[in-house]
């Protein structure tokens, strides 16, 4: 109670620091499809996200089988190739790498790079930008923009 009390009082005596991306930051997806392939990792996606996705793919029942979602612990993470890591659902297509189902790809992606991981600092944010092209280019996001997704992304 008493480590409850002391924060209370040291929020409303400091003023909160500006983050270190209040003036925005750049990003403009360049198709690399690196944010989608390489190290292993996992694209979380909830039931509603399946649903979509099985639909868009013409999956009528709304589920997706096991050659697109594998669980892990009590979530499911799309299904991504052994060796090169590449996510199932990314495509080359005239030279590009993209996305099959842009349109319901998960919040997980929809929210790259404006990750807790990326935004830490600036530095973090400088190692994300090593793999995708489309960090410090093109559109000016804002804080507010950025802000959102860091909030609802768990990454
Ligand atoms: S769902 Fe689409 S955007 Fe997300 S990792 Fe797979 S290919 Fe990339």
């Amino acid at each position: 109670m008493a480590q409850a009390k002391r924060c209370r009082q040291i929020s409303v005596t400091r003023p909160t620091a500006e983050p270190w991306y209040a003036a925005g930051l750049r990003f403009t997806c360049t198709q690399s499809g690196n944010c989608c392939s390489g190290d292993p990792g996992y694209v979380y996606v909830t039931g509603d996200e399946i649903q979509k996705i099985a639909v868009s793919i013409g999956c009528r029942n709304g589920r997706l089988s096991s050659k697109y979602i594998r669980k892990v612990g009590s979530r499911f993470s799309l299904v991504e190739d052994e060796e090169t890591g590449d996510c199932c659902f990314l495509e080359t297509k005239n030279g590009k790498r993209v996305c099959a189902i842009y349109s319901v790809r998960p919040l997980q992606c929809r929210t790259w790079p404006f990750w807790k991981i990326n935004l830490e600092t600036a530095d973090d944010w400088c190692r994300a930008a090593q793999d995708c092209p489309g960090i410090n280019t093109g559109k000016l996001h804002d804080r507010d923009e950025i802000e959102a997704c860091r909030k609802v992304t768990r990454c």
